[in-house]
Formats: C-alpha cells, sequence, structure tokens
C-alpha cells in the first residue's frame, strides 16, 4: 500500500501516540515506519528498502511475505480463533508433538506469548518441582551477567544487563548472577579454555557458597546474543551441565534466538550436546509472524506435577498462550523451514558470513569476530592494545552509514559497562546469496570508508 498521501500525518501522530521500546520519549529523530516486507528486505513508509540483516528483532527465521503462513493463520482463526490450553485443541496437540520431535528427546510442552512468560513459567515450574520432590528451599535460579531473559519482573532479575533493571528495585528475589564467558576480555595470560573453565567454575563455587539446597536452576543460553555474542566454548558448558547435575541444580536453557535454526542445528544446544532440563523459546517458532513462545519441560519433571492436590499441579495459567492460530502458524513455519532445509542453509550462510567478515580482521576498529550457525558479532574498539570500547558515536555512526546505504544491522553488548560495541548480525535463514552479497559488500565497504578521512573514534 501507498501511504505517501498520509506521511508526515502519521509521523505527527506516531510521535504524539505512541511510546516506543528502547527510545527517550519525543526522539529527535523520527523512527522508521515500516509498510511492508518480504524475502530479507523491508520497506520504509518513503518506499526505501533495506536488507534486514537483524530479521526485526532476531525473529523472522523464515522470511518476509510468506502467504502460506498468513494462509495458515486465516484458516485457523475461521475454523477456530481461541480457545484455552485447560482444555485442548488440534492445532496445541499438532505443535506440541513437533516440538518435542525437533527438541530431538523427550518433552512435554506449555505454551506462552513472549520469550519472557516462557522463562517465567520456567522459574516457577523449576521451583515447584524441588517443592514436590520433597526439597523447598531450592528457590534461587543462577543467570550471567550481561545476559538478557527478558522484560517481566522474574526475567528481568534474571537479565544480567544492569541498566534495564536498577530503576525496578521490587522485581523478584532468588536472582544470582556470575561472570559471563566472555572470552576476548579474558584476564592476560589465560588460555581460552582456563578462563571457560573459571567461569564455569564460578557457578559451582555460587552453589556452594549459597547452600546447593537454596538452588533451583541455571538459566543460560547456549550463547548470550543480545549480551553482546558471547560464545561459550564446548569445555564450560559440559562443565556447567556437569556441575548442575552433581548439584541436583536443574538447567534451563533459554533459546529464544537461538532456536530454531538459527545457530545451524534445530536449537543452539544440539551444537554442545547439551541435555537440559527445561527449555525455552519464541522468536524464530513462529518467524516473528504471531506471539507464541513455549516451555519445553522434560517429562520426568512433568511427571511430578500428577497430583490433582490443592498445591500438586503447576496452577499457572495463560490466557492467549498457545493461541490456535499461532499454533497453526508455528506448525507451517516448522513445516517451512523443513521442506526448505533452512537449518542447514544457515549453517552454510552463517560459514559464508563468517569467512567474509575474517576479511576485516586487521581493521582498527575490529577488536573481535564471533559467530554461532546465522549468528555474527563485531566487537568494536577505539584500541586494539588496551581493547577500549569504540566511542558510541563511532558504533552509531557505522550502523547509520550501513542504513543509510539500505542495510540494517544491530548494536549490543552492555551500556552500563560500555560495552555496547558489538555489531550484530542475524539475517533471515531464508536469504539468497545475491542478498549475502549485498551484505557483505555493502558492510565491508562501509568499514573500509571508516579508514578514508572519518575519524574512528
Ligand atoms: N530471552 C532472550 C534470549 C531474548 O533475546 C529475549 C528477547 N529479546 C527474551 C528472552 C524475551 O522475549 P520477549 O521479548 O518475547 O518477552
Amino acid at each position: 500500500p501507498d501511504f505517501s498521501p498520509e506521511r508526515d500525518e502519521l509521523l505527527d501522530k506516531d510521535k504524539k501516540y505512541l511510546w516506543h521500546s528502547m527510545a527517550p520519549c519525543n526522539a529527535a529523530i523520527p523512527p522508521m515506519v515500516v509498510t511492508a516486507g518480504a524475502g530479507s528486505w523491508i520497506t520504509d513508509i518513503d518506499g526505501n528498502r533495506y536488507l534486514d540483516a537483524m530479521s526485526g528483532l532476531w525473529c523472522v527465521n523464515a522470511g518476509y511475505g510468506r502467504k502460506e503462513l498468513a494462509e495458515a493463520a486465516y484458516e485457523q482463526l475461521l475454523a477456530l480463533p481461541y480457545y484455552p490450553l485447560s482444555q485442548s485443541h488440534v492445532p496445541g496437540i499438532q505443535l506440541a508433538e513437533k516440538l518435542s520431535e525437533w527438541l530431538e528427546d523427550d518433552y512435554v510442552i506449555f505454551f506462552s506469548n513472549s520469550g519472557s512468560e516462557a522463562n517465567e513459567a520456567a522459574f516457577k515450574i523449576a521451583r515447584q518441582y524441588h517443592q514436590q520432590n520433597g526439597d523447598p528451599g531450592r528457590h534461587k535460579i543462577i543467570s550471567r551477567y550481561r545476559a538478557y531473559h527478558g522484560g517481566s519482573t522474574g526475567a528481568l532479575a534474571a537479565t544480567g544487563q544492569a541498566q534495564r533493571k536498577f530503576k525496578y528495585e521490587s522485581l523478584g528475589g532468588g536472582f544470582l548472577h556470575v561472570r559471563p564467558p566472555d572470552s576476548y576480555r579474558r584476564p592476560d595470560g589465560m588460555t581460552e579454555e582456563q578462563f571457560n573453565l573459571l567461569c564455569a567454575q564460578e557457578i559451582e563455587e555460587t552453589i556452594v557458597w549459597e547452600a546447593a539446597e537454596s538452588i533451583a536452576a541455571v538459566i543460560m543460553e547456549p550463547v548470550i546474543t543480545g549480551g553482546g555474542m558471547l560464545v561459550p566454548q564446548q569445555c564450560y558448558v559440559d562443565r556447567v551441565q556437569e556441575i548442575c547435575k552433581r548439584h541436583g541444580v536443574l538447567l534451563i536453557v533459554d533459546e529464544v534466538i537461538c532456536g530454531f535454526g538459527r545457530s545451524g542445528r534445530k536449537f543452539g544446544h544440539h551444537n554442545f550436546g547439551l541435555k537440559p532440563d527445561i527449555v525455552t523459546m519464541a522468536k524464530g517458532l513462529t518467524s516473528g509472524y504471531l506471539p507464541l513462545s513455549a516451555t519445553a519441560v522434560r517429562r520426568t519433571i512433568y511427571e511430578r506435577f500428577a497430583s490433582d492436590g490443592e498445591y500438586g499441579h503447576f496452577r499457572h495459567v495463560n490466557t492467549f498462550g498457545g493461541n490456535p492460530a499461532a499454533c497453526a502458524l508455528a506448525l507451517k513455519n516448522l513445516e517451512i523451514l523443513e521442506q526448505e532445509g533452512l537449518v542447514d542453509r544457515a549453517r552454510e550462510l552463517g560459514a559464508r558470513l563468517e569467512s567474509e567478515m575474517r576479511g576485516l580482521r586487521a581493521h582498527p576498529l575490529v577488536g573481535d569476530i564471533r559467530s554461532f550457525g546465522f549468528l555474527l558479532g563485531i566487537e568494536l574498539v577505539a584500541d586494539k592494545a588496551t581493547k577500549q570500547p569504540a566511542s558510541a558515536e563511532t558504533v552509531k555512526g557505522i550502523i547509520g552509514q550501513c542504513k543509510s546505504r539500505g542495510l540494517i544491522i544491530g548494536r549490543n553488548g552492555d551500556t552500563v559497562a560500555g560495552y555496547n560495541n558489538v555489531l550484530t548480525f542475524c539475517p533471515p535463514l531464508s536469504s539468497t546469496d545475491e542478498d549475502m552479497n549485498f551484505l557483505c559488500a555493502t558492510f565491508t565497504d562501509v568499514m573500509n570508508n571508516q579508514l578514508k578521512g572519518t575519524p574512528v573514534a
């Protein structure tokens, strides 16, 4: 549709009525009003086209403009638009089975609407599980600094980014944080492996010092994504799993970003051979087309909730969780990912992206390049020797130049610590070779132009 006649009026109304996430009130620069999407490309209200190398907010795995997804939701809306999952409906049953198949293990599925809610449900299930098990003191959850797990009270308490939470003192209690495996910034003289094992060891020390009888779970993403693409070594993941097992602590894996092919495997934890007790997922489950999330719980844990007594089962209700249209759409989305081989394609595209970006390693601003499947982060520094983060102006300048050339990339990290200096790439898994040519050529050119006269930091 052509919105040009109403463009200015819409922008005025945007400024007047719409409260944007993560932006100052009445920000000077108007937001990009996006009107359409097709494949990896979006169009704004002025008709400009951009390659969306962030898939919206790490969501649109199958790409924009998929008619089959819209039709799957449409047909389900006509047949049955809504019914709560205190009873049941067919797309809910089918999707739960399909997710268990994708997880390649024996899980039972609880549906919600967002990643935050999926994590909230996971925390409640973990805590209640220990109570049902005769271990009622186990309530604390260990997370990592820099991790993001959502915006609602518990999920934000689990988040390890101070800038998002320090103004909300009433956050739920019982959340502890340990050092993330940020190998690039490890202490001098330590190997990557030693540092990864030290970070895992901090989890064990926290469990021991807090008393294992008080710890319910550890939550982690396979790699910390929004906190700046921190990719752990295999030894870290193995050690964390072993520590959790030994201390009777449940392991919750947050697959909100890494799931559904993004990592080059069906789920991020498959890359590490991890066997989580609980897996949470959202975003890519519907490729962002409708809100839907899920908390997958290992059957042995689920079976602890069999009692029908006053406190025996899980008294958690989510009105819209597992909406039939969203479930029908998610089923179609998974079918597309399977039929088009997009999980394998993600691995292939990720390898290409990484190898092209490696060409920028010698660039004075590029401190580190980290990738996981079809996710990539480039950490920008002002000084390679001291690793001082590049200034916000430099990072924003590069993102702005990419945008003016038709390429949307992300910026992640941690503002409080001054490390919001990681450029992030998360394009649709359906990206074509031409999309990749454009992305790599545009970004490389923008970076090389930084060297020609413009101040770099
Ligand atoms: N976990 C992770 C890893 C996320 O990246 C996000 C959202 N960016 C969430 C949880 C929360 O998801 P939502 O915004 O859907 O509540």
